[in-house]
């Protein structure tokens, strides 16, 4: 063999492996509960499937053998270390770990009249009932659309209850706060962020009047309180378009959105998904 023969296998032996060196850079390696985690993974491959939680996250090609992940770490999940791997075709190509820590979350307190707190039979039945419907959206199918981040915040206004706030009712614990509340004077303009379809216009006893809007890619986003509802179910949405007002429906101490994001049925921050 001579010499140029060599030197030409071995550049295409280094090709070979360089082909298949995986590479999988997150940019936060540690999250906390109710992150989302970006992955950024060079692959020369026609498809990537990323995994995490024992479920699939979406991915995209943003560049030449570049394609970008989003992981969403639920407001509840266990802290401690999970299996992150991402694979093309039948083959694994990368592992890693991704530590979640505990989020730190303020104490939000409220009062309200005591039908609102404590409800007789009928009522419960009815929010039930509703609760079930609504959470039937965080795992209806829809078509993806192009993206994945949200192009600003749904309305202007201030921040009034952080994402994650452990709620007291009237000195009671509830659920924690899954979105964030966005103050504004009642009938104030919302838009979603993101293209979607409309997948569940209602009354709801606790949430008022709610619009639920399915963004594909296991993307979910919701709206509470609205004084008004500009959309109707099964209709499809362009990212920026109106979909109601500012209110204060439901149970709910003065005029605010509450604006919540589910991922792959995950709650996350909505800020986590801002441009
Ligand atoms: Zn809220």
């Amino acid at each position: 063999m001579n010499a140029g023969i060599l030197q030409a296998a071995l550049l295409s032996m280094i090709l070979i492996i360089s082909i298949w060196v995986p590479s999988l850079q997150a940019m936060e390696w540690s999250a906390t509960q109710g992150d989302v985690v970006t992955v950024d993974i060079i692959a020369p491959a026609k498809s990537v499937n990323l995994k995490c939680f024992n479920r699939a996250w979406p991915v995209k090609l943003i560049g030449k053998e570049h394609w970008r992940g989003w992981i969403g770490v639920d407001l509840k999940k266990k802290p401690g270390a999970y299996n992150i791997s991402w694979t093309s075709g039948a083959r694994t190509v990368a592992k890693d770990s991704l530590v979640v820590g505990k989020g730190k979350f303020r104490i939000s307190h409220i009062k309200v009249s005591k039908k609102m707190a404590v409800f007789d039979k009928p009522t419960l039945t009815r929010i039930r009932a509703e609760t079930k419907a609504l959470k039937a959206t965080y795992k209806q199918h829809v078509e993806a659309t192009p993206d994945i981040t949200m192009d600003g915040k749904p309305t202007e206004g201030i921040e009034s209850t952080p994402f994650g706030a452990q709620r007291y009712v009237n000195g009671e614990p509830r659920s924690p706060h899954s979105g964030v509340d966005i103050a504004a004077p009642a009938g104030t303009v919302i838009r979603t962020p993101l293209a979607g379809q409309v997948l569940l216009v209602a009354n709801m006893y606790l949430n008022g009047n709610t619009v639920s809007i399915g963004h594909g890619n296991g993307l979910v986003t919701v709206y509470a309180h609205m004084q008004s509802i500009a959309v109707r179910q099964g209709e499809w949405v362009k990212t920026h378009q109106l979909i109601g007002k500012v209110g204060s429906t439901g149970r709910s101490t003065g005029p605010h959105l509450h604006w919540g994001i589910r991922f792959n049925n995950a709650r996350i921050n909505p800020e986590s998904l801002l441009k």
